[in-house]
């Protein structure tokens, strides 16, 4: 026997048994999503490496470390999408969907090269919304209601909302040099990344998740304290408006989202059950960012969850997943067995929504009633030469205590619609 092939490491197959809680968020976001107007945008896995590079920027974990990037077999740079709203900006420039305002989402996919670990593979999937042409708050509040709205939907009570204003390019020009005098005179007190990130990228310092670097920025400067009026109004505003609809939220001013094209508005939600990797969503507002790739000045805001550390909160939280079958079709003995896949097709015809499952294969009638109860169904369909004979079917319960009971073809069809 040859040596078996291994998935790539942090890598995951999402097994049959594990399928109905993905499904379940997946299908709850899409109904939120819907009843807030947004529309699915699917975009290719693969984009040129340069799109990356110019919207999430150079210096960052991303760029620097963590993209799959190949040349093609013409040479050409590319790169396995390492999150969603890069591509999403670049099909809604590149076919004109910014002359209005637009609501967006998307799902699918994503790859980074990181240390796989719990909550962090190499390939991951995420959910994302982009909503282009709206300034704010009004749409930026409207996204992170959108969000509390799925947590409550999927039943989860444990996320934490934290919030910031990275303030506008020109402030954050003011703040950098300030957190640069601070950081300077203390420099061999950061981390090695930190520490070069002085120079090339200071204000991703406050992103960093090393302990000494993270006890050093508790004195650091507050870019909160370098404001102007406008992004400061902004911000009032939307605290007003999660205080009206009663989010709890928490201001913290280390806030600064991995990726450089965010403005003003950032927000993470936040678990305790997950560990160190613990934000299952995280967003906020880039202004610049269709520009900064070839549109004409956009706002944006934006946000996207990690389906993985969603769906292990809910398996956590004890999801039990639906039936996921109605009936099984036990048909023993020849001409039973030959007449069994037509008849399963008429009950299919008669019920567009029945889960029916057609045992195939063969066996005793012992062996294929213990597949039936195995299989979950709710009920066993019993089809032998001698039913077919009297053109009735055999009708058990598999979950209930009832009698056995012998209904002819059209009255299974009733029976089944009005029971399920
Ligand atoms: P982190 O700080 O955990 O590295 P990030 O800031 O890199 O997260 P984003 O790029 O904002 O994350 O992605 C949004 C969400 O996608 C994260 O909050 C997380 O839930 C999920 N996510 C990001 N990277 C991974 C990964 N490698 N594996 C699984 N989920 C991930
Ligand atoms: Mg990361």
């Amino acid at each position: 026997m040859s040596k078996y092939i291994q998935a790539i490491r942090g890598m995951h197959d999402i097994l049959p048994e594990r399928i109905a809680v993905w499904q379940h968020v997946e299908q709850t976001a899409r109904e939120v999503l819907a009843g807030y107007g947004y529309s699915e945008i699917r975009t290719p896995l693969v984009e040129v490496t340069e799109l990356f590079k110019r919207s999430i920027g150079e210096v960052t974990d991303i760029v620097e470390k963590e993209m799959y990037s190949f040349a093609d077999r013409h040479g050409d740079s590319l790169s396995l999408r390492p999150e969603g709203t890069a591509g999403c900006v670049r099909a809604a420039i590149e076919h004109g969907l910014l002359t209005q305002p637009q609501r967006l989402w998307y799902q699918g996919p994503m790859f980074r090269y990181e240390r796989p670990q719990r909550g962090r593979y190499r390939q991951f999937h995420q959910i994302g919304v982009e909503s282009f042409g709206l300034t704010g708050p009004d749409i930026d509040i409207e996204i992170i209601l959108l969000t509390a709205r799925l947590w409550r939907r999927l039943g989860l009570d444990g996320l934490r909302l934290e919030i910031n204003t990275l303030g506008d390019s020109a402030e954050r020009q003011v703040y950098r040099e300030r957190l640069l005098d601070y950081l300077a005179s203390r420099a061999d007190r950061l981390d090695p990344d930190s520490r070069r990130r002085l120079t090339t990228n200071p204000l991703r310092i406050l992103d960093s998740k090393h302990p000494e670097t993270q006890r050093l920025l508790t004195d650091a400067p507050s870019l909160i304290d370098v404001l102007g009026e406008e992004t400061r109004a902004h911000f009032e505003r939307l605290c007003a408006g999660l205080d009206a609809a009663g989010i709890a939220y928490r201001i913290n001013p280390r806030l600064v989202r991995g990726l450089d094209y965010y403005n003003r508005t950032v927000f993470e939600w936040i678990t305790a059950d997950l560990g160190t990797q613990g934000t299952v969503c995280a967003g906020g507002r880039y202004d610049g960012l269709v520009e900064q790739l070839g549109g004409r000045p956009t706002p944006a805001v934006g946000f996207a969850l990690g389906l993985e550390r969603l769906v292990e909160i809910l398996e956590q939280s004890g999801f039990a997943a639906e039936r996921r079958l109605d009936a099984y079709l036990v048909a023993v003995g020849e001409r039973a067995e030959a007449a069994a896949p037509a008849l399963a097709e008429r009950l299919r015809d008669a019920l567009p929504r029945l889960r029916l499952q057609s045992n195939c294969g063969g066996g005793s009638f012992k062996s294929q009633f213990k597949k039936a109860d195995k299989s979950g169904a709710r009920f066993a369909l019993i089809l032998g030469d001698e039913e077919l004979e009297r053109g009735v079917i055999g009708v058990k319960d598999l979950r209930g205590t009832s009698e056995q009971r012998e209904l002819s073809y059209a009255d299974v069809a009733s029976f089944l619609a009005e029971t399920l």
